[in-house]
């Protein structure tokens, strides 16, 4: 399984994340930081190669 990093919207620390299969995408996972362990979400597309991306952003925002 391919991982993607990202970077918590918390403490800033960069971790990977397991990607979901292109067909799965657009969506969004509620993940903990592995890091400091706060909640945050992590929204995951692919692009038309279907690479897909990750991007975390914290709950709230
Ligand atoms: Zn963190």
């Amino acid at each position: 399984m391919s991982t993607h990093p990202v970077t918590c919207p918390t403490c800033f620390e960069e971790f990977e994340v397991p990607l979901p299969s292109p067909d799965e995408t657009p969506c969004e996972v509620d993940y903990d930081c592995e890091v400091c362990c706060r909640p945050m979400l992590i929204a995951f597309d692919s692009d038309e190669d279907g690479e897909v991306s990750a991007w975390a952003r914290g709950l709230g925002e």
